[in-house]
C-alpha cells in the first residue's frame, strides 16, 4: 500500500514544459464550457495525491495517533514516511528533491492528514509552507542547492519566531545577532516552535541592529548541531504528538553565508511566509473538523433511543446539516485563498478570513461532535474529543483570531474609508 503510496505521491508534478504553458485546472476544466470550474474542480494530480495521503494517514498514522498523544510524542516512524512518500518538499523542484508539486497540493496533503492526526498534519505543515518556503522564496541558489534537498528528503525544519515577550507583537522580539568576522553569533531565546524536539534545521529571526527597529530583523538557517539548546517541551491542551519547544541560544555561532534574503529582510519574509502559511493552519482546521464529522456522524445512524437511530431525530438532523454548511464554508475559503495565492493575486484577506473561520467551525463542528457521540464521545476511546482539544490552537498560531480580525478590518477599512 504504502509502496504504491510512494509510487503516486513522488511523480505527482506535471512535466516542467507543461507546467510553464498550461495554468491551473482550476480554471481551464473542459468539463465547464465557461472555463470556470467549482472550488471542488482539481487536477488530475491534485486528486491523486489526495487519495494517496488519505491511504498513508489510514495505514500509518492512523494506527498510532491514540499512543502518539497519550504519550505526547511523534513517532519517528511517521517522520521518516513522510519523508519517504514525498510529503516533506511538496512545492519543492524534483532536481532539489521534491515533488513539485502545487501550493494546493500542499493544503490537500495538510487536510488530509488533519482528519486523522492534526498534529502530524502541523508538522508537515509547518516543513512545507513555512520552512521550505522561505527558502525556495528568499534563499540564494547556493543556500537552495544545499538546504532544499536535506529538506526533502530527511531533515525536520522549524521556524523560530516567537518569544517569551514577543508574540503577536511578533517583531518586537529580543534574539540579537553580532557579526563576528565570518560569523554571526546569535544570544536570546525563542518559545513555542513546533517541531523543535526532532528538528535538525532551524530557520531563526534574530535583530541584528536594534536601532532600526523591525527592519534590523534577519533570518537565520541553522542546524541543530551547531548548539542549539532545547530548554523545555511544553505540555500541552491539544496537538500533544507535535513538539512546541523553548530554544536557548546562547553565543550560537553561524557562518555569515546562513543569512536568508540578505540582511534586514527577516520582517518582510515572516510578514509574507505566515500570511501563506495560514491557509495551511484552515486546511488542517478544516480536515480536524471533517475528522470529527467523519467520526461522530456515522455512529448517529446506528446508537437508538427510543426506539429509532439518534440521528433521525429532528434536533440532531438539524444540527449535523448546520456542521455541514459550516465545513463547506471553511473548505471553499480555505481554497479560494490557496487557488489565489497559486494564480499570483492578493490573498491576505482571504486568507486571514480562511484561517480565522476555519478555526471557528474547528471548534464548533469538533464539540458537537462529542455531544452527537454522548457519553462515549467524552472518552478518550473514540478519539473524538482529541479533535476539540486539538482545535483550540487553531484560534492561536500563525496569528490569534483577534489578529485575524485586525488584519481583515484593514483591508476594510482601506476599502471603504
Ligand atoms: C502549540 C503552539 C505552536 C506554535 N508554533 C510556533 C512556531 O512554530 N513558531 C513560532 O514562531 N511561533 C509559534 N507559536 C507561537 C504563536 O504564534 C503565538 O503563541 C501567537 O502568535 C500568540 O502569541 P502569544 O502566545 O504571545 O499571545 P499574546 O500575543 O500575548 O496574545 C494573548 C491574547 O491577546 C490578544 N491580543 C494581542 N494583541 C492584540 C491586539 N493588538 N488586538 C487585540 N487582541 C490582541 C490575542 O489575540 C490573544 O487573545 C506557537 C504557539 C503554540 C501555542
Amino acid at each position: 500500500m504504502l509502496r504504491s503510496a510512494a509510487r503516486v505521491v513522488k511523480p505527482v508534478a506535471a512535466p516542467r514544459r507543461m507546467r510553464a504553458v498550461v495554468p491551473r485546472a482550476f480554471s481551464t476544466s473542459t468539463a465547464c464550457k465557461s472555463g470556470l470550474a467549482s472550488l471542488h474542480t482539481f487536477t488530475e494530480e491534485e486528486q491523486m495525491l489526495r487519495e494517496s495521503v488519505q491511504r498513508l494517514a489510514q495505514d500509518v498514522v492512523a494506527p498510532r495517533v491514540r499512543d502518539m498523544d497519550e504519550n505526547e510524542q511523534m513517532d519517528p516512524v511517521i517522520i521518516k514516511t513522510l519523508f519517504e512518500q514525498g510529503l516533506m518538499g511538496i512545492e519543492t523542484s524534483a532536481e532539489l528533491g521534491g515533488a513539485e508539486s502545487s501550493f494546493t497540493s500542499a493544503i490537500i496533503a495538510i487536510e488530509e492528514l488533519a482528519k486523522v492526526d492534526p498534529s502530524v498534519s502541523v508538522m508537515c505543515d509547518v516543513h512545507n509552507t513555512l520552512v521550505n518556503t522561505v527558502l525556495r522564496t528568499y534563499a540564494n541558489k547556493e543556500q537552495q542547492d544545499k538546504w532544499l534537498p536535506l529538506l526533502s528528503e530527511s531533515k525536520l525544519g522549524c521556524f523560530c519566531l516567537s518569544e517569551p515577550a514577543s508574540g503577536s507583537d511578533a517583531f518586537a522580539l529580543q534574539t540579537r545577532a553580532k557579526k563576528d568576522g565570518n560569523d554571526w553569533i546569535i544570544n536570546g531565546s525563542k518559545m513555542w516552535i513546533t517541531n523543535s524536539y526532532e528538528a535538525d534545521i532551524f530557520l531563526i529571526f534574530a535583530n541584528i541592529d536594534p536601532s532600526k527597529g523591525y527592519k534590523g530583523i534577519t533570518c537565520f538557517i541553522a542546524t541543530k548541531d551547531m548548539g542549539i539548546q532545547i530548554a523545555k517541551k511544553e505540555q500541552k491542551l491539544g496537538i500533544r504528538a507535535s513538539s512546541t519547544c523553548s530554544l536557548n541560544f546562547d553565543d550560537l555561532k553561524i557562518p555569515a553565508e546562513n543569512v536568508i534574503g540578505g540582511e534586514g529582510k527577516g520582517y518582510k519574509i515572516a510578514i509574507e511566509i505566515l500570511n501563506e502559511g495560514r491557509i495551511g493552519i484552515a486546511a488542517q482546521m478544516l480536515g480536524l473538523a471533517q475528522g470529527a464529522f467523519d467520526k461522530a456522524v456515522p455512529y448517529t445512524y446506528e446508537r437508538k433511543q427510543f426506539g429509532q437511530a439518534i440521528g433521525t431525530f429532528q434536533g440532531m438532523q438539524f444540527q449535523i446539516a448546520q456542521a455541514a454548511i459550516e465545513l463547506e464554508s471553511a473548505r471553499l475559503m480555505t481554497y479560494n485563498a490557496a487557488r489565489l495565492k497559486e494564480e499570483g493575486k492578493t490573498f491576505t484577506k482571504e486568507a486571514a478570513m480562511a484561517k480565522y473561520w476555519a478555526s471557528q467551525v474547528a471548534q464548533s463542528v469538533s464539540g458537537k461532535a462529542i455531544e452527537w457521540a454522548g457519553g462515549v464521545g467524552f472518552t478518550r476511546e473514540t478519539g473524538i474529543e482529541k479533535y476539540w482539544r486539538d482545535s483550540k490552537i487553531g484560534a492561536i498560531y500563525e496569528g490569534t483570531s483577534n489578529i485575524q480580525l485586525q488584519t481583515i478590518a484593514k483591508f476594510i477599512q482601506k476599502q471603504y474609508s
